[in-house]
C-alpha cells in the first residue's frame, strides 16, 4: 500500500447518487472522467478483470469463440439495418477528416453478421457462436448511478449463428444456462424476466434483472416465481359474465359528460342504480382513438397510418408503452385532430362501440370504419355505460358480446398490484431491478437485412438464424458492489475481490513488519492474492478504516500480539470470527478460510 496507486477518500463525492458509485470512488476503484465516463484505477481494474474472467470461462464453456471488434465503425452497416436513424440521439456519431460518417458502436449485431457473411458460406460451417468483451458507447439521456448507466461501458456481447430455428433455440438455452452460472459465481441475485423485443425486433427474449431498489426497470412477479417485464405482461382470459338478467341497452341523455368523472356524476344524479349502489368509473367503457404508424410490408410499399379504437374500463389508465409493444414494429400515438376529422362518425367525448369495428361495418355511411380492439380486462357479457355517438348521450347496459363486438383483444391498460398473473398463479406484485443481461432470439432480422445466407443441404441459399446475448460487465460490477457493502465500505465476494487477504502491519516495531512480510511471501507462494498495508507512520485506526473501505474478504493483522505472543490476528471483513493464530500457521489458516468462502 506504500506504493500502490491509491488515495482513499474520507468524504463522499458530492454527486454520487447510489452507494456503489459512492463507495467505488471513495475506495479508489474508479474516478469520474466525464458524466457517465469512468477511469479504472488499479484496484478497480483487478475486480473488472475477475468479473470478465468468470464471464469468459462460462461463455467459452458453451463453445463460443472470442473475437474483438473496433468501437469506431463506419455508418453503412447501421444504415442497412435502419439503426443509424432508429437509435436517434442515443449514438455518438462523428466524421473523419474526409467527411465520412462514423459511429461509436452501441452494440455490434451488424458487424458480427457481416463477419460471418464474409467468411462462411455453407451449412457445414454452422453452428458457430462468437463473442467479445468490449467497450460500448451510448449517449444516454441521463447517465446515472455510476457504472450502472454509463455512456462508455463494457459489455460482453455474444452472437449465435445456426442453420435453423431449432439450432437457435439450443444456442439460446446454452447461453441462458451460462448466464445463470455466471451470476451465481459473481454473487449477484437475479430474476429472469420475460421481455418483449425492443428496437431489435425478434421473438423470444428474456432479461436478467438484479432485484435492486436503485433499478430503473419495474418487473412483475407472480406467486409461482415467474417474472415479466411490464410490457410483456399478458392478462389471463377473464370469465364470461352471465347477462341473462341485464336489461336491454338504452341511450340516455347525459349532458356535459365528456370526462369519465362528469359522466359518473351525471349517471348517479339522473339514473341511480336499481340496487342502491353508486355508479363508478369501473362501470364505464371509454373508447380511445389512436394512430398506428405502420412500417412498409408486403401489402404496403410505404409506411402507412391506421386509425384504431381501443375499448377500456373507465377506471383504468391506458399504458401507451404496453399498447405500443403489441403493434411493434409499428409505433403508436394518440390520434390528432386531423385524424378525428377524417372520421365524422366520431363524436368527441361520446365515442361508442356502435361507431367502431364490426358494428360500424354493418352500418351504412361510414366510409372507413376503424378497427376496434378491446382491452383484455373487459369480460364478455359485462354491461357498460358507454358513448352513444351523439353529443350529450350515453348508452346504458351495453353488453359486450350481446350488443356489440370487437375485432379482437389487446393489452391496453396499466397493470396494477393485485392483477392476476399471466400464468394464473395469483396476484402480481411489482419490484425494481437493474438489467444485467439479456438473451434474445433475433431470428432472421439481421441476416435478411444484411444478406447473410449459406447453402443448405440441397444447395439452396437460406438466411441464417441468429441470437444475441449481452451482459453489462461494468454494470454488473456496480451491482455486486450495490448488493455487498455496509456503511463502512465495500464487502466483495471472494470470487471478484481485488485480493483475498488484506494484511496490515501496525505499530512502530520492526518485528511486526518482518512477520507480515514473511506471511506475504508465504501467501504469494500459495497463489493467494494479498494487499499488504506496509505504510509506516500510518495509525492502526486509519489502516482499519481503509481495510473496511476496500472490502477484501479476509483481514490479517500483525502488531502488538505478534511481538508479545508470536500470533497474527485473522478476521472477516465484517469483523466476525476473529482468531489469533501462531505466525507459522497463519498462511494455512487463511488458505482454509478462503477455500471455505468459495
Ligand atoms: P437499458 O434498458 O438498461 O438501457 P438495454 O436493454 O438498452 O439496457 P442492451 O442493449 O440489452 O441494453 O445491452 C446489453 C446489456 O448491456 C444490458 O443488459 C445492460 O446490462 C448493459 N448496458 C446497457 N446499457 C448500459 C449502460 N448505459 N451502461 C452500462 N451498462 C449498460
Ligand atoms: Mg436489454
Amino acid at each position: 500500500m506504500s506504493s500502490l496507486f491509491l488515495r482513499t477518500l474520507r468524504e463522499d463525492p458530492a454527486d454520487a447518487d447510489v452507494d456503489s458509485a459512492r463507495l467505488l470512488q471513495r475506495a479508489g476503484y474508479i474516478r469520474k472522467a466525464a458524466p457517465g465516463v469512468w477511469t479504472w484505477l488499479p484496484l478497480g481494474l483487478r475486480v473488472l478483470k475477475k468479473v470478465e474472467g468468470i464471464v469468459r470461462e462460462e461463455i467459452e464453456g458453451i463453445g463460443a469463440q472470442e473475437v474483438h471488434f473496433p468501437a469506431l465503425l463506419p455508418r453503412e452497416p447501421y444504415e442497412a439495418t435502419h439503426r443509424w436513424e432508429e437509435y436517434g440521439d442515443n449514438i455518438f456519431r462523428l466524421k473523419d477528416r474526409h467527411g465520412a460518417d462514423y459511429l461509436l458502436a452501441p452494440t455490434h449485431e451488424e458487424m458480427f453478421t457481416l463477419l460471418v457473411k464474409d467468411l462462411y458460406s455453407s451449412y457445414k460451417d454452422l453452428p458457430v457462436s462468437l463473442y467479445q468483451i468490449q467497450t460500448k458507447y451510448r449517449d444516454e439521456f441521463r447517465p446515472r448511478a455510476g457504472l450502472v448507466r454509463g455512456r462508455e461501458f463494457i459489455m460482453k456481447d455474444a452472437y449465435s449463428f445456426t442453420i435453423d430455428e431449432e439450432g437457435l433455440r439450443k444456442a439460446y438455452q446454452d447461453e441462458r444456462g451460462a448466464y445463470e452460472r455466471i451470476f451465481r459465481r459473481l454473487g449477484v441475485d437475479y430474476v429472469i424476466v420475460h421481455a418483449v423485443s425492443g428496437p431489435m425486433g425478434g421473438s423470444e427474449s428474456e432479461e436478467f434483472l438484479a432485484p435492486l431498489a436503485i433499478g430503473e426497470d419495474t418487473f412483475a412477479l407472480a406467486p409461482s416465481g415467474k417474472a415479466w417485464n411490464v410490457e410483456a405482461l399478458t392478462t389471463p382470459a377473464v370469465q364470461d359474465v352471465d347477462h341473462s338478467s341485464t336489461p336491454a341497452m338504452e341511450a340516455r341523455e347525459t349532458p356535459d359528460s365528456k370526462t369519465i368523472e362528469a359522466l359518473v356524476a351525471q349517471a348517479n344524479a339522473l339514473y341511480p342504480r336499481s340496487d342502491g349502489a353508486e355508479w363508478t368509473a369501473a362501470d364505464t367503457l371509454k373508447n380511445l382513438i389512436i394512430a398506428v404508424k405502420h412500417v412498409e410490408d408486403e401489402e404496403h410499399e410505404k409506411p402507412w397510418r391506421e386509425i384504431v379504437a381501443i375499448g377500456l374500463p373507465g377506471d383504468r389508465q391506458v399504458d401507451m408503452k404496453r399498447l405500443e409493444a403489441q403493434f411493434a414494429p409499428a409505433e403508436i400515438e394518440e390520434a390528432t385532430e386531423e385524424d378525428l376529422k377524417a372520421h365524422p362518425e366520431f363524436v368527441k367525448g361520446y365515442i361508442g362501440p356502435m361507431a367502431l369495428g364490426p358494428q360500424a361495418r354493418e352500418k351504412e355511411g361510414i366510409a372507413e370504419p376503424a378497427r376496434y380492439l378491446m382491452d383484455a380486462h373487459v369480460a364478455r357479457g359485462s354491461a357498460w355505460i358507454t358513448g352513444a355517438d351523439q353529443e350529450g348521450m350515453h348508452i346504458f347496459n351495453a353488453v359486450y358480446g350481446r350488443d356489440f363486438e370487437s375485432d379482437g383483444t389487446v393489452e391496453a391498460v396499466e397493470v396494477r398490484q393485485g392483477d392476476m398473473s399471466p400464468d394464473g398463479s395469483g396476484p402480481l406484485s411489482f419490484q425494481r431491478g437493474v438489467e444485467i443481461g439479456q438473451v434474445f432470439q433475433l431470428g432472421l432480422k439481421y441476416s435478411n437485412a444484411l444478406g447473410l445466407k449459406v447453402l443448405d443441404q440441397n444447395g439452396k441459399a437460406v438466411p441464417v438464424w441468429m441470437g444475441c446475448y449481452g451482459i453489462g460487465v461494468s454494470r454488473v460490477l456496480a451491482c455486486i458492489a450495490e448488493a455487498h457493502h455496509d456503511e463502512r465500505g465495500l464487502a466483495w465476494p471472494a470470487a471478484v475481490a481485488p485480493a483475498q487477504v488484506h494484511l496490515m502491519a501496525t505499530g512502530k516495531k520492526a518485528e511486526a513488519f518482518d512477520a507480515a512480510e514473511q506471511l506475504v511471501s508465504e501467501l504469494e507462494e500459495r497463489g493467494i492474492e494479498v494487499i499488504y498495508d506496509d505504510r509506516p507512520k500510518v495509525s492502526p485506526g486509519v489502516k482499519f478504516k481503509d481495510a473496511e473501505l476496500l472490502g477484501v474478504p479476509l483481514v490479517a493483522i500483525a502488531g502488538r500480539d505478534t511481538i508479545a505472543n508470536g500470533t497474527i490476528e485473522i478476521r472477516n471483513r465484517d469483523g466476525s470470527d476473529s482468531v489469533q493464530v501462531p505466525a507459522a500457521e497463519t498462511a494455512q489458516t487463511l488458505a482454509d478460510r478462503i477455500a471455505a468462502l468459495r
